[in-house]
């Protein structure tokens, strides 16, 4: 929105410009131009973290909780968050998506089962509540998750986020892999999924694409999975 004075021009950006983090009342001059911009509305405040004084509580699994005990600023109805994983795939291991063992001549070589999907689920939770990622809260150096089964870290995000307040609203999940086939599978994965997250299994999505033949991916050599989950404030 623009407004004109008599003696010059004064521009008056409202609350939903890109210039938020430049708020002043105090006019700056360009030349034979004064411009204000004004304070944005407290509710499109975006810089908050969950209300997660409970954080703090005592983990049942010992996670590092140096780094999930940050304090809340602020809290918001929805939170939204993104989760990305991918592991090499090398002959000798099981192959274990969603908690599900799957045939397969390979699987994951990695510190915990290696589950791309449980990790990105993880992730994606532990992003929307705006906590530090999966590798900062279980690290690999610890040789307590070596091994691990990673229905553990779900279970340890379940619990975080209930503690924050929050419930699932739904998650969507994409896997990408060349093989197997993961439609055979896919509904025993995604009921797997939605028991370990408390979900109803309606809002519990699962995806499944090849590579194209083409990089790791499609080559066979590695697997991966992308998680958006929608919480909303209990
Ligand atoms: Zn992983």
């Amino acid at each position: 929105m623009a407004m004109a004075t008599s003696s010059s021009t004064q521009l008056l950006l409202s609350s939903s410009s890109l210039f938020h983090s430049q708020i002043t009342k105090t006019p700056f001059l360009l030349p034979a131009t004064k411009i204000y911009l004004r304070r944005p509305k407290k509710s499109l405040s975006l810089s908050c973290r969950p209300s997660v004084t409970v954080l703090a509580a005592s983990s049942a699994v010992g996670v590092n909780e140096s780094v999930t005990s940050e304090k809340p600023t602020k809290t918001l109805p929805f939170r939204i968050g993104h989760g990305f994983d991918l592991h090499r795939l090398e002959p000798g291991y099981p192959l274990i998506i969603g908690g599900i063992d799957i045939p397969h001549d390979r699987g994951c070589e990695a510190h915990s089962d290696g589950d791309v999907l449980l990790h990105c689920v993880v992730d994606a939770i532990l992003g929307a509540l705006g906590l530090p990622d999966i590798g900062q809260i279980f690290p690999d150096s610890d040789p307590k998750w070596k091994g691990a089964a990673s229905s553990v870290f779900i279970k340890e995000a379940v619990r975080l986020m209930d503690e924050a307040g929050y419930e699932i609203g739904n998650l969507d999940a994409t896997l990408i892999l060349q093989r197997p086939k993961i439609s055979p599978h896919k509904e025993t994965i995604r009921s797997n999924l939605s028991k370990l997250l408390g979900a109803d299994p309606s809002v519990v999505n699962l995806k499944a694409k090849t590579h194209e033949k083409v990089d790791s991916l499609g080559e066979n050599r590695s697997i991966a999975a992308h998680t958006v989950i929608l919480l909303m404030k209990k």
